[in-house]
């Protein structure tokens, strides 16, 4: 026998109340990269109660991602767990009633893209441009929430940065790229490794492209409650819509910035693939053949 729903939400119905708990039990909610931030979303949601997850993420689990992967054990590690069993052993560990659905692929897979349709809120936890302009082409052709998570822990300016971000992107409202929230140009690149060499030959790229970002569980925590916290606005209307929240630990500080749609947007403007649903193609994922010789 599992624990009542009614107990174990107790606390947190007192808080937003109980149709917002229904709300968030009828709730598909996609986390879309489950490494350091997607883990805590997951387990987040396990604990407030969401009804079915969506998690996508196709890497294992390393040695190196024991220090904020929430839910990984030294034998995940050792074993090449894979991140989404890992994550949805950890949501199923906390509710066993939530519905779990393991996709081990990209987003910039066009099968994984499509049945990400079914989402009601996507949470983008992910590193790079494509992957961001991905999801953000789903939400806004789909017209579904779309929460991007982000950090960084930098020392260039002198100090120790320690920052991130959360930018909510609503069905009616500016969507990441009015956000800034991606550079389209970095994203064609990350889709055309081919354009990745040449640009790093041409000496216009670092020659150490992989070299691992420095990543701490408590910076993580921070973005990761303030996504959490946005999600049950979706649901419980706490507060009016925030597209964009900047994490700053070393301040510390939470900054607020309000944002516009823009009205020429390529992403959501006129032009765009707004609300088309499946009357609209996915986007293209591949680069476009290099021309014939001469
Ligand atoms: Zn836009």
């Amino acid at each position: 026998m599992t624990v009542r729903d009614t107990d174990r939400h107790d606390h947190q119905v007192r808080a937003f109340g109980a149709a917002a708990q229904r709300r968030l039990r009828a709730l598909t909610v996609a986390v879309v990269g489950v490494g350091g931030i997607g883990s805590l979303v997951v387990q987040g949601l396990a604990h407030m109660g969401a009804g079915r997850l969506i998690v996508v993420d196709p890497d294992h689990v390393e040695p190196t991602n024991l220090n904020r992967l929430a839910g990984a054990t030294d034998v995940d590690a050792r074993s090449e767990t894979s991140k989404i069993e890992v994550a949805a052993r950890l949501a199923r560990s906390i509710d066993p009633d939530i519905a779990v659905h393991q996709l081990p692929a990209s987003v910039l897979d066009a099968d994984t893209w499509r049945e990400l349709r079914c989402a009601d809120v996507i949470v983008g936890a992910v590193d790079e441009h494509a992957p961001r302009w991905a999801l953000n082409t789903l939400a806004v052709q789909y017209r579904r929430h779309y929460i991007d998570t982000g950090t960084l822990v930098s020392d260039e300016s002198g100090t120790l940065d320690v920052s991130g971000h959360v930018a909510t992107v609503t069905p009616d409202g500016p969507c990441l790229l009015c956000l800034s929230g991606y550079d389209p140009s970095q994203a064609s690149m990350e889709l055309d490794p081919g354009l990745t060499a040449a640009k790093r030959a041409a000496g216009y790229l670092s020659d150490a492209p992989d070299e691992p970002a420095p990543s701490v569980m408590f910076l993580n925590q921070a973005v990761a409650a303030v996504a959490l916290g946005e999600l049950l606005n979706i649901v419980g209307d706490w507060h009016a819509p925030r597209p964009y929240t900047l994490v700053d630990l070393g301040r510390p500080s939470l900054t607020a910035m309000h944002a516009e749609a823009s009205p020429d947007c390529p992403a959501c403007g006129p032009d765009s693939t707004r609300g088309l649903c499946d009357t609209a193609p996915p986007p293209c994922f591949t680069p476009p053949e290099p021309p014939p010789p001469m």
